[in-house]
């Protein structure tokens, strides 16, 4: 008996691993084949195109490891508890809860948080979470009218159009209790609701700012319930939302540039894409997206500077991003991996939850601020405006303030768990974004799966599936491999799967899988930097897909959260701010570093550490993960006026300070950080910082305009007083028109007042030998008089000197505005670095 029993184990071995390599099919592909159906999961419904992949219902994923204490954080923080704070979740006197559409709280608060809460309640399991979210749900679906427009009834007072922008919000909650209720009420309430829209006239649908913006929200529920019942007035619907929402496929530009908006609505292209099949459509959505890090994203931590909105010249790491941005853009990227399949959402989804989000709030995650950057080092309740855009404590983490992103935080991590797997057309699954969790889905021919995901990811190079079935099944297990991972590596059982596996792709393993079995990927991280070259040549440094910050020690500051909310912040009268304290954090170590980077991967060291026990790894003392690098002081790089970090100056920056070793930890358990780096130098060639322009830019003697300025120059270098040692100079700010060559351009002074002015001196940037900017070819001064530009009559010529001031002079004249012409020359492009004028 004993030997036979032997002799089968033997067989059974012998057999796994030749099954392992001779029947599995294992291929690398760069997106889900679309010819086949998931039978088990809705995908899009013709003649929608297929989607690449499917989203599990919510509640299949279910959180484990630092995501899991991560939401629990969430359930006993802010947002489980918001209930009981904001006077917008008051059911008292609530429009969200009276049939009539009529009450004092109605507007998008309510349903952002609720987005959130109830995704949490389902990924949680949580019975108390579920039942309070239904009384809201309820409340949505008893107050359908008549007509079919449900909700409160917001209305401009223009001209009396419907605000349809909250009930946008209201259709995800309504999904998220239908995928885990199957109430046939939110069918025939979105049904309804739909039909009533398709009879608002264009001009009174989608009117205003918000909704005009935010159409692709609606248009995700038009096609969210088109694919569950058919019905055909929904795809006419559609072309109607997109027709009445704003353009979001213009050329090299937006049509906005709040930061919410852009985060959100970039994607509504990609989604009208399924509809019409223009690859132009999804194109745009890149082309967004391209854009806006371009002008704005040269950070990073994935997001861009929008600290309110996007602004010309304000590209400096030091620019902040709302809360609101950063789970937008995540839900964003969970989408659009659906739609178009490319690996490269879920990379930059990852890039967001792991390096930005989670320094948004306090590790308790029971206060938020609205804004955060990439390099803060002070987040205070002070006003930082106009250094940021905002006037008013908008760096406070603050339990009752930040009122759309009070609410709107919620749905970060509950969606990007449920996103964690999605489903695939040939009955397989896929696991897109990497995080510990538990996952139950169906596949091959219909059998339950559920897969066991252990790992510490991102914080960990091994992520380890086991299988669990009945029996023996066969499916196509895909599995992403991040772009940035050159060297990964799978094993079954133990056993290396032998294919070409490449970073940013998929590995298909089509498999007949057995209960237990285990797949392990090794995505083996290494250091790297990267450069920011319109960012003064800075450089951040990545392990993996977490980019690190400098460890800054962190003092917080207990406040008293009624007196450092933001203006539009209200709470109820019951709540207690001593119970929900507000905090400001300030800096107990210096942050002026510059990196001494010298071939990094070679000279810095990763310091793996204990993982924490209470397993959330994002605060300075828990980080299971450091880097050793080294660094100088650079003592002329100060606070701003703003009470910001200073700008970036031109890197490599000279330092005479003794070279340090420097702590890094990742970025997103910094709240304060520096993490686009100066770097410093010995060499002749590195650039003396300047203390005077820490506070001179951003202060300007004259506000100016221009034809154009490049993203990463400013308009403030015309009138910011510091005068070039050369026309090659890069150690002041400049303006300069690049990538425009020889066009013709201005730029212009306006003055405020009517200002008396009889000479000018321009001293052009040229960087002859390093670049493609050159002095013009020639210029000319118009003064504004009435309604016209009027030439200066100047006398002698406008020179075109290099390394010199080129004055004019000129009978006096009186205006408002002055504005500078230029010609530039044929192929070139061309720039200043001060313009005076007397
Ligand atoms: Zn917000």
């Amino acid at each position: 008996m004993i030997m036979h029993l032997k002799k089968t184990i033997l067989l059974t071995v012998a057999l796994a691993s030749f099954s392992a390599f001779s029947a599995d099919t294992v291929t690398v592909i760069s997106r889900p084949d679309i010819s086949a159906t998931n039978t088990f999961y809705l995908g899009n419904r013709l003649p929608l195109l297929p989607a690449r992949f499917i989203a599990l219902p919510s509640g299949a994923v279910q959180p484990r490891g630092w995501l899991l204490e991560l939401l629990k954080r969430q359930r006993d923080g802010l947002c489980g508890n918001l209930g009981e704070i904001s006077v917008w979740l008051q059911k008292d006197d609530n429009a969200w809860l009276s049939k009539d559409g009529k009450g004092k709280y109605g507007w998008e608060e309510l349903p952002y948080w609720l987005k959130g809460y109830i995704q949490l309640g389902y990924v949680l399991n949580d019975p108390k979470i579920i039942a309070e979210s239904k009384i809201w749900i309820e409340g949505a679906i008893n107050s359908q009218r008549a007509d079919g427009d449900f909700g409160p009834d917001q209305r401009f007072d223009d001209d009396g159009s419907r605000d349809y922008w909250a009930n946008m919000l209201m259709l995800f909650c309504l999904q998220t209790y239908y995928e885990n209720t199957h109430d046939p009420r939110v069918l025939d309430l979105m049904t309804k609701y739909f039909h009533y829209q398709l009879t608002v006239p264009d001009e009174k649908f989608l009117t205003h700012y918000w909704q005009k913006m935010r159409g692709g929200d609606n248009l995700y529920s038009v096609y969210w319930l088109y694919n569950r019942t058919g019905d055909a007035e929904l795809l006419k619907l559609a072309d109607k939302i997109h027709r009445c929402t704003a353009n979001w496929e213009l050329k090299d530009d937006l049509p906005n540039w709040h930061n919410v908006n852009i985060a959100e609505c970039f994607r509504e292209p990609a989604e009208h894409f399924l509809q019409t099949h223009d690859e132009k459509e999804l194109q745009a959505t890149y082309a967004d997206f391209n854009e806006v890090r371009k002008r704005y994203g040269q950070v990073p931590g994935g997001m861009f500077g929008g600290d309110e909105n996007c602004r010309p010249g304000y590209t400096d790491p030091h620019q902040g991003v709302e809360t609101c941005g950063m789970v937008e853009q995540m839900l964003s990227d969970e989408l659009l991996m659906q739609i178009s399949g490319d690996p490269f959402w879920a990379d930059q989804c990852e890039d967001v939850a792991f390096n930005t989000y989670p320094a948004a709030l306090t590790p308790d995650l029971r206060a938020l601020r609205y804004l955060t950057a990439p390099n803060m080092v002070v987040s205070d309740s002070k006003n930082h405006a106009p250094g940021l855009q905002n006037s008013g404590p908008f760096l406070m983490m603050n339990p009752f303030s930040s009122r759309c992103c009070q609410h709107n935080h919620s749905m970060g991590w509950p969606y990007f768990t449920k996103h964690l797997w999605l489903a695939t057309p040939d009955n397989g699954l896929c696991a897109a974004i990497y995080a510990a969790n538990e996952m139950t889905a169906q596949v091959g021919h219909g059998v339950p799966v559920r897969i066991e995901e252990t790992t510490h990811y991102p914080f960990e190079e091994q992520i380890k599936f086991t299988l669990h079935t009945d029996g023996a099944v066969t499916f196509p297990l895909y599995l992403r491999i991040p772009a940035w991972c050159k060297a990964a590596g799978i094993l079954i059982n133990g056993q290396s799967v032998n294919a070409a596996i490449a970073a940013g792709k998929y590995v298909r393993i089509e498999r007949e899988w057995q209960n237990r079995d285990v797949v392990t990927l090794a995505l083996p991280m290494e250091i790297s930097t990267r450069q920011w070259t319109a960012n003064h040549d800075s450089v951040s440094v990545n392990y993996g897909p977490l980019t690190f910050s400098l460890k800054i020690g962190e003092r917080y500051e207990r406040e008293d959260s009624s007196r450092t909310a933001i203006g539009d912040s209200a709470w109820q009268k019951t709540a207690d701010p001593s119970k929900w304290p507000s905090f400001e954090i300030y800096p107990t170590t210096p942050w002026n570093y510059g990196l001494v980077l010298g071939d990094a991967r070679k000279t810095y060291t990763v310091k793996k550490l204990a993982w924490p026990k209470d397993d959330y790894p994002f605060t300075p003392e828990n980080c299971p993960l450091e880097i050793v690098a080294q660094g100088k002081q650079i003592l002329e790089w100060t606070m701003d006026k703003h009470g910001l970090c200073a700008l970036l100056q031109p890197s490599p920056a000279a330092s005479s300070e003794p070279t340090q070793k420097v702590t890094l930890i990742p970025m997103g358990a910094a709240r304060l950080r520096i993490s686009a780096f100066p770097t410093v130098s010995d060499a002749p060639g590195a650039h003396q910082w300047h203390a005077a322009l820490n506070v001179a830019p951003g202060k300007p003697a004259y506000q100016a305009s221009a034809s154009h300025c490049f993203s990463g120059d400013t308009l403030d270098a015309l009138s910011d007083g510091l005068d070039p040692q050369n026309s090659n100079d890069h150690d002041i700010p400049r303006m300069t028109w690049w990538d425009h060559r020889g066009s013709a351009e201005w730029v212009q002074y306006d003055f405020g007042a009517p200002k008396k002015i009889s000479s000018a001196e321009v001293y052009w940037f040229d960087d002859t030998g390093d670049g493609q900017c050159r002095v013009p070819a020639s210029w000319r001064l118009l003064y504004k008089s009435g309604d016209r530009w009027v030439p200066v009559g100047a006398a002698a010529e406008f020179t075109v000197k290099k390394d010199d001031w080129n004055r004019v002079e000129f009978p006096a004249i009186e205006t408002t505005q002055l504005r500078l012409e230029v010609q530039l020359q044929p192929q070139f492009s061309g720039g200043i670095l001060e313009w005076k004028v007397n």
